[in-house]
């Protein structure tokens, strides 16, 4: 999971965190594994033969771990450093699509413009995941990262490229799998182009090419 590339990042003299709660409760598993338990019943199969029977617990836990991004709580580390452009290109995450339940799955490419304030790489990664890992959309989860990170940086000038494969259009409906691309661009991002171009540049070679799993 770790981010293909970064670009001009410097040391650190300064740090400070602040934290929050997750915004929702854990999963009801025992819930899950009876809605599952009925699922299989109904689509004619039969839930107690050997090959299902720990089905409805093993989907239980796999929601659980494919939606952990309700529980994660920030936890910013910054550091004060005089810095330019700030990109980390293409951090791979899987989400679940919250019309089909199916996943989409793919590549975030984040840059923002410091001012003053750098936040810890690992932490963009963080929050990719905060959320990715739950029921989403793509357009959504692109401007929700983008906001956080500007939350997080302390800073309006934010730009993040998501790129996803979407199963429920792959596997079901069109059954094409064709890209999707969606940009989140604000602040100095949407008005200074050149700069804007800096970044695609910068990502093109950690883009998603074709499916990749
Ligand atoms: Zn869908």
């Amino acid at each position: 999971m770790d981010p293909g590339g970064l670009s001009t990042v410097s040391s650190c003299d300064v740090y400070l965190a602040v934290s929050s709660r997750g915004d929702r409760m854990a999963i009801d598993k025992e819930r899950i594994e009876k809605a599952v338990r009925m699922i299989l019943e109904a689509i004619g199969e039969n839930p107690d033969r050997e090959g299902l029977r720990e089905t409805p617990r093993r989907v239980a836990s796999m929601l659980e771990e494919l939606l952990e991004g309700y529980q994660i709580v920030d936890e910013y580390t910054w550091f004060t450093e005089r810095s330019d452009l700030v990109v980390v290109s293409g951090i791979r995450f899987y989400s679940l699509c919250e019309h089909h339940i199916l996943p989409f799955f793919g590549s975030v490419h984040v840059a923002y413009m410091p001012r003053g304030k750098i936040i810890g790489l690992s932490k963009i990664v963080r929050i990719v995941h905060k959320f990715s890992r739950r029921l989403q959309i793509q357009e959504r989860m692109t401007q929700q990262i983008a906001e956080e990170v500007s939350k997080a940086a302390n800073t309006p000038d934010v730009m993040v490229v998501s790129e996803a494969i979407h199963l429920c259009m792959a596997m079901r409906g069109v059954r094409t799998p064709a890209p999707t691309v969606v940009a989140a661009v604000r602040g100095i991002f949407s008005t200074d182009r050149s700069l804007k171009e800096e970044v695609y540049t910068i990502i093109h070679p950690y883009r998603l090419r074709g499916l990749l799993l």
